[in-house]
């Protein structure tokens, strides 16, 4: 490993565009993972729920279902079934190559796929160059990859799967030991700070207005962000997040005339904000203090 850095660190490039193929393969899972995972959670729900309410329910057909995973069954075109063969799943470049089309079918394949994949590559590569070849710089590409699965589940499904948030807060807590990039104590705090504190807005919101603004995915999201940034980066996170998600509301009410009961996910301004904050923390609070203090 030490061997592998050490190379890197003589070539940025090499670095660089390793991250870039890597980010672009690990795109394509992506995509799958925001199709796959809500749909096998809602699935496990409805296991739970026949087992609690019809346990003894003996006439019910035990047809054992196929299984569904994030990697069986093969992924097929929705239109016609057509097994997607290795070089048809080639990311952004098969896209291009089949127009956008179904191989078998010429059914049009969504161009989020391939904007999913771009995106993920960029983003981990941008993440890359900033870190550097660094451990630092290989975990926040790890991070990187988790949160743009949240922020789209979450579009897609306002869901935020313990199954990506647990993960990410016990990856914070654990990096904290070697400080990677803050300390146990500001970690730990962090995580729990950010837990308490969305919960508390909850409850307050709730108790006041009757309804629920935000789900605990949201609480779990900012305790595995605070996990990263340690406590000092959760007022930056719920700023950049609130202001920015203000500013969406506002436009997406105006331009689709929607009432202001309209829900809108909390996690992807919360995933955006975090992944900022890990980066820049420190100049935002400069930035900040000076604006205070006036100078
Ligand atoms: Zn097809």
């Amino acid at each position: 490993m030490d061997a592998i850095f050490s190379l890197m660190q003589h070539s940025l490039p090499t670095f660089l565009i390793t991250v870039f193929i890597f980010s672009l393969l690990v795109g394509s899972f992506l995509n799958v993972v925001i199709y796959r995972l809500p749909i096998m959670m809602e699935r496990a729900w409805q296991a739970e729920y026949q087992g609690y309410f019809h346990s003894d329910d003996t006439a019910a057909p035990s047809t054992p279902s196929p299984p569904f995973n994030l990697v069986k069954p093969d992924s097929t075109c929705p239109h016609c079934q057509h097994k997607i063969r290795a070089w048809e799943n080639i990311p952004v470049i098969s896209y291009l190559f089949l127009g956008g089309k179904c191989a078998n079918c010429k059914a049009p394949i969504s161009i989020r796929y391939p904007l999913v994949e771009l995106f993920t590559a960029l983003v981990a590569t941008f993440t890359a160059w900033h870190f550097g070849a660094t451990s630092q710089g290989v975990w926040a590409v790890l991070i990187v990859f988790i949160l743009i699965a949240l922020l789209f589940i979450d579009l897609d499904k306002m869901l935020l799967p313990d199954q990506l948030t647990l993960p990410l807060l016990w990856i914070g807590l654990l990096l904290s030991t070697q400080s990677v990039f803050v300390n146990p104590v500001d970690a730990i705090i962090g995580a729990a700070a950010g837990y308490l504190s969305l919960w508390s807005v909850y409850w307050a919101f709730k108790l006041l207005t009757g309804k629920e603004g935000m789900g605990y995915g949201d609480f779990k999201l900012l305790a595995a962000l605070g996990a990263f940034t340690g406590w000092q980066g959760l007022p930056i996170i719920i700023l950049l997040s609130s202001v920015v998600g203000a500013f969406v509301g506002i436009v997406i009410m105006i331009t689709q005339r929607k009432d202001q009961s309209v829900a809108i996910p909390f996690g992807p301004y919360l995933a955006v904000a975090g992944y900022l904050t890990l980066l820049y923390k420190t100049p935002i609070t400069e930035m900040y203090l000076a604006w205070v203090l006036g100078s």
